[in-house]
């Protein structure tokens, strides 16, 4: 059954403290991907309109109150963001949910969690400056202060839309920059969703925007525009690619989230109860739709057949179903194009000597939502397409090691390194694996946690730079250095010999 143009719910973008449609009049649907029915109409942006948000954004912070404003005052302004967004957690998770087909008890917390990123950059925002140097020449007060860039350009994919927002113009707001987001267009309602927040917390027109609309032209306009300073990626290696190329036209500072194939380790010493529902929450969390999804598992021999086992058996138990139940367990994938790219790959799998140990296909009974049954698929080796790529799903690829330098060996054999989780009960092996692992976050005995307190990021092609933690803020800024001459006596003439 399609919705009718008169039962979609109309969107328009946040520009300049106001709610704008595309200047072309062009829209988009937003398909609800667990009954596969359009539900929103999104404003699709022309290169006009982003121009638009930047020229807003550069204004913001160039004149006006955000310009003048303390950091003190800054780290209020979040602090009200953070308190009003946790007032919004309920209808901000629901909105995600209709758009990602999320599990709502999942949106609806990290909803009400983001609130606790901008309390905390609120706290760091007057706590950030620079340095007075014991400089080595005579007479000279030599001191960096801190600044903030300018324009930010976010640029965020679909998955976890208001998590990957909170990391990004936290500490990008809370350093002084004003920012022009560009949301995903398989889900930009929750972001347009999350703005009237911003407009509610009072903050002042310009300083945060949202624009919709395709890759190009909305953002390639966004990323190559010259008032932007900084370009805050979190996508695919691909479009990565793309952003590096626009960062060429305006040489903005860049920083990459990208994708992965994060292993988990399980040796044979591990408590295995714990080691399963660390598979479990791994992989089949968020219906595998996480960039650091543990996709690649790796058993000790002496345990690979008892955990299999389990594995299987537990999985088979997971309820799959409509995201905004309370007992369901597994939603639907995001887009048709994620589900045919996994069937094809796990299909191209056991055609290349891999065994289907669980899953494989779409439940029945479930109408014409797009789900996928949590897959799990035992691998003679690494060299088969569906170890190498990231297939952002719930289906985990399952390989063997014999030792710990096997299990080493064969968990960096990646273009990717986001994240890493290795499950044993001897501390020494835990921090030898830990120190050889090429990842930016390794989890002991443990999996997926994530805090404003920790950063987050990756090695090779998951990216670089990192979100989250104290280093962020001072990411999103550079040190000016002033030099003041206190001597007395005039400077001497340069071109007579003294
Ligand atoms: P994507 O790379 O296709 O799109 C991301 C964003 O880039 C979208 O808003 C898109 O419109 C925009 N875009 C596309 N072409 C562009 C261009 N030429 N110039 C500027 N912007 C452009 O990613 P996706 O498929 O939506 O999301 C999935 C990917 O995101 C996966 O690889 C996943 O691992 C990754 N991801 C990474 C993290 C992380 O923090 N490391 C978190 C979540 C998702």
């Amino acid at each position: 059954m399609s919705a009718t143009m008169s039962e979609l719910k109309p969107y328009q973008m946040y520009i300049d403290g106001t709610w704008a449609d595309s200047e072309s009049g062009k829209t988009f649907e937003s398909i609800n991907p667990a009954t596969g029915t359009p539900w929103a109409i999104i404003p699709e942006a022309t290169g006009n309109d982003v121009d638009r948000a930047v020229r807003a954004a550069h204004r913001a912070f160039t004149e006006g109150p955000w310009a003048t404003m303390t950091a003190t005052e800054r780290g209020k302004m979040l602090r009200r963001l953070g308190d009003v967004l946790a007032e919004h957690s309920e209808k901000l998770g629901f909105t995600e949910t209709i758009d990602t087909g999320k599990l709502l008890k999942e949106t609806r917390w990290q909803a009400s969690y983001i609130a606790d990123f901008f309390h905390y950059y609120a706290g760091l925002a007057d706590k950030v400056h620079g340095d007075t140097l014991p400089i080595d020449k005579p007479n000279m007060w030599t001191m960096t202060v801190r600044e903030p860039l300018g324009v930010v350009a976010a640029v965020v994919p679909w998955n976890s839309q208001l998590f990957l927002v909170a990391v990004k113009i936290g500490p990008a707001l809370a350093a002084g920059n004003t920012v022009v987001l560009k949301a995903s267009e398989h889900a930009s309602a929750p972001l347009l969703e999350f703005a009237k927040v911003f407009e509610e917390a009072g903050f002042p027109p310009g300083v945060f925007n949202v624009v919709t609309g395709f890759g190009d032209p909305s953002g390639k306009t966004l990323t190559s525009h010259p008032l932007v300073d900084r370009i805050s990626f979190t996508g695919g290696p691909d479009t990565a690619r793309h952003i590096m190329r626009n960062a060429a036209e305006n040489f903005a500072q860049v920083s990459l989230e990208l994708g992965g194939k994060s292993p988990l380790l399980i040796f044979d010493d591990a408590d295995l109860d714990s080691a399963s529902n660390g598979v479990l929450l791994s992989i089949f969390s968020a219906s595998g739709q996480s960039c650091v999804a543990g996709s690649r598992l790796f058993l000790h021999e002496r345990v690979h057949d008892q955990l299999l086992e389990r594995i299987a058996n537990r999985a088979a138990q997971i309820r799959i179903g409509d995201p905004l139940a309370d007992d369901s367990q597994m939603g639907p994938l995001a887009t048709p194009a994620q589900l045919s790219n996994i069937q094809d790959t796990v299909a191209d799998a056991t055609a290349n000597g891999a065994t289907l140990v669980h899953g494989g296909r779409q439940p029945d009974a479930l109408g014409d939502g797009w789900y996928y049954e949590p897959t799990i698929v035992d691998c003679p080796n690494q060299d088969i397409g569906i170890v190498q790529r990231e297939l952002f799903g719930p289906v985990v690829s399952v390989l063997k090691f014999n030792d710990e330098q096997e299990a080493i060996r064969l968990a960096n054999d990646t273009r990717f390194g986001l994240a890493a989780g290795v499950f044993t009960r001897d501390v020494g092996k835990a921090l030898r694996v830990t120190k050889a692992l090429r990842s930016g976050i390794v989890w002991v005995n443990t999996y997926r946690m994530v805090s404003p307190l920790a950063p987050f990021g990756g090695y090779n092609e998951s990216g670089f730079g990192r979100e989250s933690g104290m280093d962020a803020i001072y990411d999103y800024t550079r040190p000016k250095t002033v030099w003041i001459n206190t001597s007395p006596d005039p400077i001497a003439d340069p071109f007579v010999m003294q």
